[in-house]
């Protein structure tokens, strides 16, 4: 089952993707993430991303496609995948459907999570990680069950991404609603399109995904 994870900065992707994988087994694929790996790598990829990245504005469509066209054919995929950040805008869909033919695979659901724009800027600057194993948290929202000590590894260490402060968000919102938000009416004009309410606690929000894919 391959599925695509839309929405705006903050909404829920990555945490709902990471539920997801571990429900249905298939692999999250985060484009951020995997541009993080390569500013942290230092790489040419890196080097040309880090810059827009903390600016808040999308990297170049063509540099995105060729670092998940490679990804689709890796062993993780075998069972499907779902796409978390990607694609995020409509020539990027445009090249999705067409890597989809060429691998004779095809896309079986698109959700789109929507939230409302205050309620992203709060999750966004409230959102931690751990620094060892990567599970995510938030102040409020989503507290480790023993402060300061990661839940999933035990690790005491944590950290925040370099764009995620109320400048750099108020910039990924804009730039959510003039490039991404069109690819909902791209997917919803082909029948691929389910809408569920991020608005809700997390575990609703799973339940809501989970009943539209079932
Ligand atoms: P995205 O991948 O869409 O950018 P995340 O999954 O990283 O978003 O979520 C952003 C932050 O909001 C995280 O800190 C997460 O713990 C929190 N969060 C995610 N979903 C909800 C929700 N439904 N209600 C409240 N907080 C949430
Ligand atoms: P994310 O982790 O999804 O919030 O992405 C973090 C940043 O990576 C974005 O603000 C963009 O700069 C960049 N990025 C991630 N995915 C894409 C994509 N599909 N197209 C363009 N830029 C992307």
């Amino acid at each position: 089952m391959n599925l695509i994870l839309l929405g705006p900065p903050g909404a829920g992707k990555g945490t709902q993707a990471t539920r997801l994988e571990h429900a249905y087994e298939i692999a999250q694929l985060s484009t951020g993430e995997m541009l993080r790996a390569e500013v942290s790598a230092g790489s040419e990829i890196g080097k040309k991303a880090d810059g827009l990245m903390k600016a808040g504005q999308l990297v170049p469509d063509e540099m995105i496609i060729g670092i998940i066209g490679g990804r689709l054919d890796r062993d993780d995929c075998r069972n499907g995948f779902i796409l978390d950040g990607f694609p995020r805008t409509v020539p990027q869909a445009a090249a999705l459907d067409v890597m989809l033919d060429e691998k004779h695979l095809r896309m079986d659901h698109v959700m789109s999570i929507e939230v409302d724009d205050e309620a992203m800027v709060k999750r966004i600057t409230g959102r931690f990680s751990c620094a060892k194993c990567g599970a995510g948290y938030h102040e409020e929202f989503q507290k480790p069950k023993v402060d300061g000590v990661c839940d999933a590894c035990g690790s005491t260490e944590f950290s925040r991404r370099a764009d995620d402060n109320a400048e750099t968000v108020r910039e990924r919102l804009k730039a959510y609603h003039a490039q991404t938000a069109p690819i909902i009416d791209y997917y919803d004009s082909r029948g691929l399109l389910r809408r569920v309410d991020g608005m809700e606690p997390i575990d609703n929000v799973t339940s809501q995904l989970k009943a539209a894919i079932d």
